[in-house]
């Protein structure tokens, strides 16, 4: 992509509604507009930033066995008179009424919707376990909308659920999803927490929000140091052991962590006290099994090998790609701008001309870009007329995570300069070195 026929709106000055560092990055990288309380509408940057976070946990979401579907935003309010919830949810739900005067709903969540899908197809323990999920606009009226993406009003959110029939099956659900979302905040660069959270009336200890520490985190949370070592799950990890999967689970549910609601502090206690840690903490998913919750008063049931009816046993998966996007930034950024893990950089590399309008500059520039793009690389190619200043600086705000710097010096030698976003390393090398250095080459 030419910077020259981009739209990135960078903003110079620091802007004032943004209280915590994702919100100002992304508003100063023009990766998002505000269009009204909570709501943001993602700009080309930060759209390619949510489709890499997005395709992620659709590969991880596929590896574990879940099956991507799309259920609308608007939901009926009959539906969820069925659940209970229609009344119960509160000021939260965004209640609409159309030209029919019929009651409508944007959804907050899909259970409800889900368990209708499940119940009008699905009669036999044969067809499970299933696991159905998609990526979709959810809306809530939170209390207070604020971070940026971090808390919105408007926000993007995978929903998996599962089916099962009974509840050794909902376990074994809930922990391939588990080791899911272990292997999904890894490879977006991130250290993920699992942590006890509050299982409310169902009980039991299948609910576990997966938490980023970081200072701007609205949650307070305690685990024991190990955390920060334990190893995540390679990509042969295998979905379909149940025993496999257990043992993960169990080594990463054994060292203490909780949140808040759930502190123990006797348990906190036991532990040295070098070993604590206790911190602030983002929820960016949050994994929860509820049983016969929705399946029973919404009446759906299979069939097992008995040959009796059984109400099926359901949990419900969130991640929150929007919100993560943030998260992400609150983990990587310096005093420059932002420092893009390469899983979810919007490019892999900018390619900065410091001379556009030089024929040698153009000439090296344009042939790099083409041997780049050739090669699968991503590259926004910097050929506007700014001075070199402005574009290092543009380069670092908007975090790439490699940079080609060509001025007029190097080219007359033959060379250009690589440099590292992350560690600030610089090299030079021989322009026909660039693209196999890159990982680039034919
Ligand atoms: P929170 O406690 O932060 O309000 P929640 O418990 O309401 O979160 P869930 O209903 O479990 O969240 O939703 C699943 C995921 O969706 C969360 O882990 C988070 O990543 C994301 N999410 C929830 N609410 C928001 C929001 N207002 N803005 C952006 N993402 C959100
Ligand atoms: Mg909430």
């Amino acid at each position: 992509m030419r910077l020259s026929r981009y739209f990135l709106p960078i903003l110079k000055e620091n802007p004032r509604e943004a209280e915590i560092i994702s919100h100002r990055l992304m508003l100063r990288a023009g990766m998002i507009r505000q269009q009204g309380q909570g709501s943001f509408t993602m700009l080309p940057l930060g759209k390619r930033v949510l489709d890499k976070v997005c395709r992620i946990i659709r590969e991880e979401q596929d590896r574990a066995g879940a099956l991507e579907i799309l259920m609308p935003t608007i939901q009926s309010a009959e539906l969820w008179r069925e659940s209970g919830r229609y009344d119960a949810y509160g000021k939260e739900m965004l209640r609409i009424k159309d030209r029919q005067e019929r009651e409508l709903l944007y959804g907050p969540t899909n259970e409800e919707m889900v368990t209708e899908i499940f119940r009008s197809y699905v009669k036999s323990y044969k067809d499970l376990p299933l696991n159905l999920y998609h990526i979709q606009w959810k809306f809530r009226d939170e209390v207070r909308p604020r971070f940026g993406v971090m808390r919105g009003r408007e926000f993007l959110m995978k929903d998996a659920y599962s089916f099962d029939l009974n509840y050794e099956g909902a376990k074994a659900a809930y922990y391939r999803m588990f080791v899911s979302y272990l292997r999904t905040f890894t490879r977006m660069g991130l250290k993920a927490i699992p942590m006890r959270a509050d299982t409310g009336p169902i009980g039991g200890d299948l609910s576990h929000e997966f938490i980023i520490l970081a200072e701007t985190g609205e949650s307070q949370v305690f685990c024991h140091k190990d955390f920060l070592d334990l190893t995540v799950p390679g990509e042969n990890v295998d979905f379909g052991n149940d025993s496999e999967i257990a043992d993960i689970v169990t080594h990463w549910t054994t060292p203490y962590a909780a949140t808040d609601e759930m502190h123990d502090e006797a348990a906190w206690g036991q532990i040295a006290e070098g070993d604590r840690l206790s911190a602030r903490g983002i929820e960016v998913g949050h994994i929860f099994h509820f049983g016969e919750k929705y399946s029973k008063p919404m009446n759906a049931k299979v069939q097992g090998p008995d040959g009796k009816e059984h109400f099926v046993s359901m949990g419900s998966y969130g991640i929150g790609p929007t919100r993560l996007i943030a998260a992400i930034i609150e983990a990587s950024h310096d005093d420059n701008g932002i420092i893009w893990p390469e899983s979810v950089a919007p490019f892999d590399i900018g390619l900065i001309n410091m001379k556009a309008g030089d024929a040698q500059c153009d000439r090296v520039c344009d042939d790099l870009y083409a041997a780049l793009t050739a090669a699968g690389k991503d590259v926004l190619y910097d050929d506007t007329d700014q001075r070199p200043g402005g574009k290092f600086a543009t380069a670092d705000l908007i975090g790439l995570p490699w940079q080609l710097i060509v001025g007029p010096r190097g080219v007359a030698a033959g060379e250009i300069e690589l440099k590292n976003r992350r560690t600030g390393e610089r090299e030079t090398l021989p322009v026909a070195a660039v693209a196999k250095r890159l990982g680039a080459a034919a």
